[in-house]
């Protein structure tokens, strides 16, 4: 017989049915909403008691003091530089002025005098060289190195306000999100702006269209580039009015853009011509232009003629190229960074107990595919998966083998059967 209503008991307290919210039915007893949410106390404290703390504690953590900055007062451009060589090949144009930049930017942030006059401005940096030449890779180094809050963010996906597409605010976001919403970490960080090429006005003439990607776009960042307060909203995209937004100043992050600018060349090439012009052919100082190589010689005016605003520009005052990888560079890339591809595969081997090498002609071909299909360093990862890929299927399951080694042979019998063996003979 069903037992009557008043008869109902917290088990666990005793309170009545009539006392209690809410009383939940088990198989033998009742429990009220009050001893539910202490049993939930109870469980978080005992399971997640020491967790929680540390959450806590680096939720609570006061503003990092400058000298938090893994760059002892006695690191020079060239340590820094010498860092970036251990993960970037060749680009040593680019890594000295990175290098510079760095050095000065972090040499700004720990003056403390405000006495003097003289203001060191943000020395903000912009590569300009073509896709996969190490452009994200520079500026993550020195993030890494540098042990700050890192963020990369794609410039073509910012609209000007009032259109689809995410606020430029948002682009703080990303680097609140990466630093678990610490502010003060945030506010000493470094943001790379990739593609910032794509929000090039697309005409010299501003008046012409309405440039919804392009002009209000660059106008929307320069407060930021600069150095400001700006509200943020914490979970990125477009800011609405109820949204809870972060304030996080910029004066001290350092904004990285980057960018293939293709097509500079022929403003770079225009622009040199006419400089050329004036020179005596006799003249043995005069400049020998590499003219397969022209993005060396891009300075802030290409820039502008590309379709940057000048105020943007001017707020890039490091500009710096990257050169287009060579053979003799790709195959570097392969065996030479600390993390080189090759030395992964070794590694992924060796833990199996084999001994992988790969001969000299077998990294030749690597290198030589990567450039014929124009794949740049980011195809060496798929031509090397695309060559390993059985070895790495069969080799685990054969405990007799205790060396393998990679052949040119092997290399282009596998590649040929490849997808992009494939791709050659379609
Ligand atoms: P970008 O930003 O210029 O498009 P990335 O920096 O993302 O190119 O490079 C893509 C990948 O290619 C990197 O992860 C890296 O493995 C490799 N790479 C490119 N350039 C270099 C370089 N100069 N030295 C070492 N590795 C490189």
């Amino acid at each position: 017989m069903r037992r009557s209503k008043q008869n109902y008991r917290c088990s666990f307290c005793g309170k009545d049915k009539s006392e209690a919210l809410i009383l939940i039915a088990g198989v033998e007893g009742h429990i009220c909403e009050v001893c539910v949410e202490q049993a939930v106390d109870i469980i978080e404290e005992e399971l997640y008691g020491n967790k929680k703390q540390q959450q806590q504690q680096q939720v609570a953590a006061p503003p990092a003091p400058s000298s938090d900055f893994n760059l002892p007062e006695s690191m020079t451009p060239v340590d820094i530089k010498k860092h970036l060589d251990l993960y970037v090949i060749g680009q040593d144009e680019a890594k000295k002025t990175l290098s510079v930049a760095v050095y000065n930017h972090y040499k700004r942030l720990r003056q403390t005098s405000t006495t003097d006059e003289v203001e060191i401005e943000k020395s903000n940096v912009l590569f300009v060289g073509e896709t996969g030449t190490g452009k994200t890779l520079m500026a993550k180094t020195i993030a890494k190195f540098l042990n700050v809050p890192f963020a990369i963010v794609d410039a073509t996906v910012f609209t000007e306000a009032g259109y689809v597409g995410e606020d430029v605010e948002s682009i703080l976001s990303r680097l609140l999100q990466v630093c678990d919403f610490n502010v003060a970490a945030a506010e000493r960080g470094i943001v790379y702006i990739d593609e910032i090429d794509k929000i090039a006005r697309k005409s010299d003439n501003p008046s012409i269209t309405r440039d919804v990607s392009g002009e209000g776009v660059q106008q929307g960042m320069l407060k930021m580039l600069e150095g400001t307060d700006v509200s943020v909203p914490p979970q990125g995209g477009r800011k609405h009015p109820e949204q809870k937004l972060v304030k996080v100043n910029t004066q001290n992050i350092l904004f990285i853009c980057g960018g293939a600018f293709d097509g500079i060349e022929k403003h770079i090439a225009r622009r040199m011509n006419t400089h050329v012009i004036g020179y005596k052919s006799d003249d043995s100082t005069s400049m020998v232009i590499d003219r397969d190589n022209l993005i060396k010689y891009v300075n802030h005016m290409d820039l502008k003629r590309f379709g940057l605003i000048p105020e943007l520009v001017g707020r890039l005052p490091v500009a710096t190229y990257l050169e287009p990888l060579d053979f003799e560079t790709l195959k570097r890339i392969l065996t030479e960074p600390r993390n080189a591809l090759l030395k992964q595969y070794t590694k992924l081997f060796a833990l199996e107990g084999i001994k992988l090498s790969f001969t000299p002609e077998a990294i030749d071909y690597i290198a030589k595919k990567a450039l014929e299909f124009r794949l740049g360093a980011r195809g060496l990862r798929s031509i090397c998966e695309a060559l390993m890929k059985d070895a790495m299927f069969e080799l685990p399951s054969d405990r007799n083998i205790k060396e393998f080694k990679v052949t040119e042979t092997y290399a282009a019998d596998k590649f040929e059967r490849s997808k992009f063996g494939m791709l050659k003979a379609a």
